[in-house]
């Protein structure tokens, strides 16, 4: 009689903790249901350090070939399937041409829900904001503009090697963001317009995030304008998840439209929006060097991103 009473007992307790998991799931959603690895924001830190140390990574140069290299056998150790989608390039500024290369990682390729994740992995070739005209053709480092969105993808990748999430992650570096010429936006960001052009019609993730020059000390990421008008949704989900998670680098302040990667995505239907910092002082001069940046700057996107990841807004 007693061991059937426990067992009625222990039956509508079970059934009591299954209902209230039920009601949680269903009035606090985006749900958090699954435990996120820590972020290793030195880990990153190391990692732009270590795109830094090849030199500013120019196409065409050594210190570019050897950065391609390095990432792309990285993400083949971490379990993704890397393609790397080359083409030409004519650089308007200085009448060349030059071979570029998206590196483009898939993490779990079966699965059809798929989120997009983007940094720019080469650097600008000129640091024509340098007052001083006579560095106007020196290469930037790039530690914050392009190595820092990288740092955090490359730690989000061994995330994955780690423990797999519950969708599809593509993790894509674009070259040849930084070769624009001021007044022409088509010359920016022209790893990304090619990606677009040339993406399968059935490829369609379902959230997007850009980071870029998201390693300042300093970091205060404003809502984007292009973000804001044309994936109002993202930004909306994306700020909920950073306030959730306390991440203090995340204003309600909105900033005017930048012209990057997420704008080519946008105009195939891809709702991809900007992270970035662009009240950096640095940027576009040869100052643009790791001591600028700090692995607690790196932990934002990067502790947002894997909570993105392994408890998706699906
Ligand atoms: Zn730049």
């Amino acid at each position: 009689m007693q061991t059937r009473f426990l067992i009625r007992q222990f039956t509508v307790s079970i059934f009591g903790f299954l209902l209230t998991l039920t009601l949680v799931s269903c009035d606090d959603k985006p749900t958090r249901i699954r435990d996120v690895p820590e972020f290793d924001a030195l880990g990153a830190f190391a990692m732009l350090e270590q795109q830094v140390a090849f030199g500013p990574r120019v196409p065409g140069t050594a210190a570019h070939k050897k950065c391609m290299t390095m990432l792309k056998d990285s993400l083949q150790a971490f379990g993704a399937t890397v393609n790397l989608q080359s083409f030409e390039h004519y650089i308007e500024k200085t009448g060349e041409k030059v071979q570029l290369t998206n590196i483009i990682a898939s993490f779990n390729p079966a699965n059809k829900n798929r989120m997009l994740l983007a940094a720019h992995w080469d650097t600008r070739p000129w640091a024509d904001s340098e007052t001083d005209s006579s560095l106007h053709d020196t290469a930037v480092d790039g530690a914050n503009d392009g190595a820092s969105g990288v740092a955090v993808l490359m730690e989000v990748a061994r995330n994955l090697r780690d423990k797999k999430a519950p969708v599809g992650v593509d993790i894509i570096f674009f070259d040849g963001e930084d070769f624009g010429t001021h007044g022409n936006d088509a010359s920016w960001a022209v790893g990304s317009q090619y990606f677009a052009k040339h993406k399968d019609v059935r490829y369609n993730p379902f959230l997007g995030i850009l980071l870029d020059m998201i390693g300042d000390k300093d970091l205060r990421i404003l809502k984007e304008g292009y973000s804001v008008q044309y994936a109002p949704d993202i930004v909306n989900i994306v700020w909920d998840y950073a306030a959730r998670l306390g991440l203090n680098a995340f204003s309600h302040e909105h900033m005017g439209p930048v012209t990057d990667d997420h704008v080519a995505l946008l105009k195939v239907g891809i709702p991809c929006i900007d992270l970035i910092d662009f009240d950096y002082k640095y940027w576009h001069t040869v100052d643009d060097t790791p001591d600028k940046c700090s692995p607690e700057s790196l932990e934002q996107t990067g502790k947002l991103i894997l909570e993105l990841v392994y408890n998706p807004p699906i």
